[in-house]
């Protein structure tokens, strides 16, 4: 993306002014717009934002103490300026480079962020939500403000290094080179004027209160008998007293006599103990919801967590959160999953993918390990025998936390179910060990779901099964509305039998992987020849054994019309009112899964169905007495065409299958 750049002459430091990459400039606008009526949130995404820069300058410190220096206290600062309507806050973190300050507050680095862009629909509210599974972040600044400064410096460079970057969030920003005597850095709003509400002291302490108390860096405010100061005083410099000074004056003398007698005192605001760290009684319901957003830049409540600590062999904490809704990258390979890995306290890695599978990578939370290095890599936790323990015992530990969700907390499952559904349905092909479980919390719309949601559990449906049922039956289709309109259906309603409908793509996958529950077998209803076992009465058998019999010569002739594209011509007794129908060998690749093969450009394998008839059916008698060839290959073509319909397929040849049935119908008169 290019960036219009130009350089101001007439300064001494070469003030640069930049437009913000188009992404930036989009979200920007948005956030202004559809974040109105949450705009305290901006306090929560910069104060976490300073504690992420503690955290990483304490993991890079491990290496290289030296960068801490004198100043080895992290912490970050809130000052607030009610006259100028301004806040600052402020870390002495890891800061960021002139090129980390481009790069980081110019453009949005995220993938998928075009789609996410295109998905929004210009009404306020919805893309609000929408912009909640982004993650907001730091443009969310100018939700209140209408400047924002960022002055700061990159842990390890000179006092000289500083960079400022300044922007009223319209399409540009400038960036300059600035002194700062600490590192960090320091963000300042000038505020709207509609928002001097937030230059208050009472208001920062309680926002502060509600975002911050579950971070383990502290958020210093100044005494409240003390007088405020008027900018960070961490970041006074040289080169910015003057402006300080004109500032001042501009304040009552006897004001400005007063601070220089008093020194400052600051006290922290938050409890400022990491919230992982206390033990579960102590820490409130509404600290774990915070905590959460702080972790995962979600918007929304998550439906539930796990905290617990574990003793023994391995020692760690894990803290595990189901979040409410799916993020806007769900479904994008590259998208950032996995937990927030701390060793011993010290932040090491955003995004530790090792400690779940991939069919739980919509879980969000923090795992603190006492056993791995503290200099561990990506490339290390791949190999270390003690991720792999704690991986299967966090796998158990979500799939537990999701059981228990299900049964005690019925309509947060179902949205949990309607968010993450389709990515739990990965879980019997990835965790051979764990299908049984995982099998326990798929949902599943049935023949007996009253609408179309899918609120039936594996467990229910054997409650529901008949006598002398050993199978649970499921047919798969395009849509419920196919499934609930398919020939193969027919036998199991008229006998009351439930049949699971399926028609997530993934779902062919899955009865891949998935082939019994609880002992009992699954069966595609719609492959192979019908079998009910013990569902089937000693008489039906007979009168089908007779009606086999009677059609004896029914089968080869149709075979002999249809040649190739069936493969056998057979009777069933699957149909009640259906004349015919397709059906599909046990092992045949379904569907769904063709379809995604197609579209992925692979070749896929011809596969002939079976064509079944009903024997019982006044068409198929009809057809048997049906002398004159032309005709009765006329009836055979129309009826695979209509078996190929219901079944969700294709007419070969959709013009020929027209005029033999406006052929068949002129005959009626
Ligand atoms: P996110 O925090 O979700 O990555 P943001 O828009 O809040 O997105 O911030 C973008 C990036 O800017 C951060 O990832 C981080 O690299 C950098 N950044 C923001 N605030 C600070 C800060 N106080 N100190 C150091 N880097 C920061």
């Amino acid at each position: 993306m290019s960036n219009e750049t130009q350089a101001e002459t007439g300064t001494d430091n070469k003030t640069e002014t930049r437009g913000f990459e188009t992404e930036a400039k989009q979200l920007l606008h948005l956030m202004i717009h559809s974040l109105y009526s949450n705009k305290e949130i901006f306090l929560r995404e910069l104060i976490s934002n300073a504690s992420d820069a503690a955290d990483k300058l304490r993991f890079e410190a491990l290496s290289q103490p030296e960068l801490l220096g004198d100043d080895a206290e992290l912490k970050v600062q809130i000052d607030f300026d009610s006259e100028n309507n301004s806040i600052t806050v402020s870390d002495n973190g890891i800061g960021m480079s002139r090129e980390e300050v481009i790069s980081n507050l110019g453009t949005i680095a995220k993938s998928g962020t075009a789609q996410f862009l295109e998905s929004l629909t210009g009404d306020q509210q919805k893309d609000s939500q929408l912009i909640g599974q982004f993650g907001v972040g730091f443009y969310s600044a100018f939700i209140v403000a209408d400047e924002v400064e960022v002055l700061t410096r990159k842990a390890g460079e000179g006092t000289g290094q500083g960079s400022l970057w300044k922007s009223k969030g319209e399409s540009d920003y400038t960036i300059e080179a600035a002194e700062k005597a600490s590192r960090g850095t320091s963000v300042t709003l000038h505020l709207k004027s509609s928002e001097e509400e937030f230059a208050q002291d009472f208001r920062l302490r309680s926002i502060v209160k509600r975002y911050a108390d579950h971070l383990s860096i502290p958020v210093m405010m100044v005494k409240p008998n003390y007088d405020k100061p008027e900018t960070d005083e961490r970041d006074k410099s040289e080169s910015d007293d003057k402006e300080k000074d004109a500032k001042a004056d501009d304040q009552a003398p006897t004001d400005k006599a007063d601070k220089v007698e008093k020194e400052i005192e600051y006290e922290a605001v938050n409890d400022a103990k990491a919230l992982w760290t206390r033990s579960r009684s102590d820490v409130k319901k509404k600290e774990y919801i915070e905590f959460y957003k702080h972790i995962s830049h979600d918007f929304e409540d998550p439906l539930d967590w796990s905290h617990n600590k574990v003793e023994g062999k391995l020692e760690y904490t894990s803290l595990l959160y189901v979040p409410g809704r799916a993020p806007f990258d769900l479904w994008n390979r590259d998208a950032a999953r996995g937990l927030k890995l701390y060793v011993q306290r010290v932040f090491i890695m955003d995004d530790a993918e090792q400690f779940l599978p991939l069919y739980l990578r919509f879980m969000k939370g923090v795992v603190d390990s006492n056993d791995i290095s503290l200099n561990v890599s990506r490339e290390i936790l791949q190999k270390d025998p003690a991720v792999d323990s704690m991986r299967s015992a966090l796998t158990k530990r979500a799939l537990d936390m999701l059981g228990k969700l299900r049964k005690n907390k019925k309509d947060n499952y179902q949205k949990f179910w309607d968010q993450f559904g389709q990515v739990l349905k990965e879980g019997p092909a990835e965790d051979f060990g764990n299908r049984e479980k995982i099998a326990k919390l798929l949902q599943f719309t049935t023949t007996q779901s009253e609408g179309d949601v899918q609120d039936q559990g594996l467990e229910e449906y054997l409650k529901r099964q008949q006598e002398g049922q050993d199978k649970i039956y499921f047919l798969a289709a395009e849509s419920l509305k196919a499934a609930r309109t398919s020939p193969h259906l027919e036998i199991f309603r008229k006998k009351g039998i439930e049949v699971i409908l399926m028609t997530d793509r993934v779902d062919e996958w899955l009865m891949g992987h998935l082939t019994e529950f609880d002992g009992k077998q699954f069966q595609d209803i719609s492959r192979g020849e019908l079998d009910l076992g013990k569902l089937d009465d000693e008489e039906e058998k007979k009168k089908q054994e007779e009606s086999e019999k009677a059609l004896e010569g029914l089968t080869d002739r149709i075979k002999t019309i249809l040649g190739e594209r069936v493969n056998e011509v057979r009777l069933t007794h699957r149909l009640t009112d259906s004349a015919t129908c397709l059906a599909m060998d046990e092992h045949a690749m379904g569907s769904q899964m063709r379809k995604i093969m197609e579209a992925s450009g692979q070749a896929v394998p011809d596969i002939t169905p079976h064509f079944e008839i009903n024997p019982a059916h006044p068409l198929i008698e009809r057809l048997d007495k049906e002398q004159d060839e032309d005709r009765f290959a006329d009836l055979v073509e129309i009826l695979f065409g209509q078996a190929s319909l219901s079944d969700g397929g294709q007419l070969d040849d959709p013009g020929e299958f027209s005029s033999r049935l406006n052929k068949v119908l002129l005959q009626l008169q």
